[in-house]
């Protein structure tokens, strides 16, 4: 049992100044994630600054016409939001294709995005990984290795980023929030997680101290084409093999503006510029979904157990395409036909 300290202020320049300057110091909301990796003896903080009680649980309309997610939003509180529902249902599909309702009950919108790779060399203690222990070795390269990503890697990494609402949120082009030493800023979403590179122990670029406050999406929800696909090795309670968010905007025939986004791919949600470049303006064909999905799919590279995530994501990424453009009924429209 490593000791640790347990506070848990009531406003957030209190939590800022508990959480500031102290390395050891972590914060935990939902502590789903955090929780688990003291368990495991992967996280050893000195000190647990509870911020559950904050006041960061609203959804409210943002200033551009979009919505503002407080981060302490349950993701099953978001997920029956009557906002998301209506506006978002992609955002809600993607929640409720992950974890189980009981942890989605407890699980933060801010947990969500900071929770760590399930890679299981990082959980066990007794084995090398650079993003536990940076310089020691990654044990996957060479190893077990069929979850693991084939886009953005690096040597020193190949991790996958395990979120499913990561991937709405990259595909709508959110905004994160924060709040930290230095003042309030916003990233965007395509900006706020990493790839490993050489530094695989920083999975986003939160500063040090930082506290995400909410997350915001823009005015567009692409309720009426939309598809979150989750392939996985069971039909509930298991972490995407590949995923993908696909949002449409249709013209008749013609998409005038898409959105793609694949998990379970890469260390960080990997929304692709280029094949939402290549769909606009173009008539709506099976031709084009998988040459869509032939860029999406540019550049990867297996590491022998994963290499058939390739073809995987590729048929995924066309068979989310299809079901978008064709307004295919998800999980929570289907909710309201049943
Ligand atoms: C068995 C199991 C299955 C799961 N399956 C899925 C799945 O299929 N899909 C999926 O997407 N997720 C899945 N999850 C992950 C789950 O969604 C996350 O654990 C959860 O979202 C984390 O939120 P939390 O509030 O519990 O975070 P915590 O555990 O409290 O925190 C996680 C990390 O975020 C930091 N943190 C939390 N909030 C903030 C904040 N506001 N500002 C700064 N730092 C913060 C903490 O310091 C910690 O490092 C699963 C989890 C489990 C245990
Ligand atoms: S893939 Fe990343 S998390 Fe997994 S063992 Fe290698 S360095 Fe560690």
């Amino acid at each position: 049992m490593v000791p640790f300290t347990y506070a848990r202020p009531a406003t957030l320049s209190e939590a800022l100044r508990l959480g500031t300057g102290n390395p050891a110091a972590r914060y935990i909301a939902g502590g789903t994630n955090l929780v688990d990796l003291m368990k495991v003896d992967v996280e050893r903080p000195a000190q647990l600054i509870d911020i559950s009680r904050l006041p960061l649980r609203s959804v409210e309309p943002s200033a551009g016409g979009g919505l503002r997610i407080g981060a302490l939003v349950a993701n099953s509180d978001l997920a029956y939001h009557p906002e998301i529902e209506r506006r978002y249902p992609l955002v809600a599909s993607a929640i409720l294709a992950g974890a189980s309702q009981q942890l989605r009950n407890m699980a933060s919108t801010g947990g969500n995005l900071l929770q760590r790779t399930r890679c299981a060399y990082f959980y066990d203690t007794a084995t090398p990984c650079n993003k536990r222990e940076p310089g020691t070795g990654c044990s996957a390269i060479g190893g077990l290795n069929r979850g693991h990503a084939v886009l953005g890697t690096s040597e020193s990494c190949i991790a996958t980023h395990p979120s499913d609402l990561c991937v709405a949120l990259a595909a709508l082009a959110a905004t994160v929030q924060v709040v930290g030493p230095t003042g309030e800023r916003s990233i965007a979403f395509a900006d706020f997680h990493r790839l490993p590179g050489e530094t695989p122990e920083r999975d986003t670029n939160l500063s040090a101290g930082e506290i995400v406050t909410a997350v915001t999406l823009p005015a567009e929800g692409f309720a009426a084409h939309h598809t979150y696909i989750k392939i996985r090795d069971r039909l509930s309670y298991a972490f995407a093999l590949v995923s993908v968010a696909a949002a449409l905007r249709m013209e008749g025939d013609t998409i005038a503006e898409a959105r793609l986004a694949l998990g379970g791919v890469a260390h960080r949600p990997w929304r692709v510029p280029e094949a939402e470049r290549a769909l606009k303006g173009k008539t709506a064909t099976p031709q084009l979904f998988a040459q869509a999905a032939d860029i999406a799919l540019q550049g990867a590279r297996g590491h022998g157990h994963n290499d058939f995530k390739i073809a995987l994501a590729r048929r995924a990424v066309v068979r989310a395409l299809t079901q978008a453009e064709r307004g295919t009924p998800q999980p929570q429209s289907l909710k309201k036909i049943l």
